[in-house]
């Protein structure tokens, strides 16, 4: 089994409004509050059980920055050792990161390239 990496330390700035993973391998990925919500992995957000998909919609990089209730985080929390959980001022708390859907997330240059 490959060793996929795991995030090592995880901070939300508020004020910037940006979700920072410093990952097991040492790569760093800034998400803005915004690109998190659009790719909220939840059922609902993506129209469905059978669209839920191990990797985010492409068109979510595309997507201008939002600043509502909706794109305001309001609490992270783990998911055993796997995941996490997000929510947002509107209520809604549905989506489950995994550490594959966060990396692949990434929207740094490296790995959009
Ligand atoms: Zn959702
Ligand atoms: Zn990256």
């Amino acid at each position: 089994m490959i060793d996929a990496p795991k995030p090592t330390n995880v901070t939300a700035n508020r004020i910037m409004q940006v979700m920072s993973i410093t990952w097991s391998d040492g790569h760093q990925s800034m998400y803005s509050f915004s690109l998190l919500r659009h790719a909220c992995p939840c059922a609902e957000c993506r129209g469905g059980h059978d669209k839920m998909g191990a990797e985010p919609d492409p068109g979510v990089f595309a997507l201008p920055d939002e600043d509502s209730p909706t794109t305001h985080l309001s609490s992270i929390e783990g998911v055993g050792a796997y995941a996490l959980t997000i929510g947002w001022e509107d209520g809604h708390h549905y989506g489950i990161y995994n550490w594959h859907y966060l990396r692949a997330l990434c929207p740094c240059p490296e790995c959009r390239s």
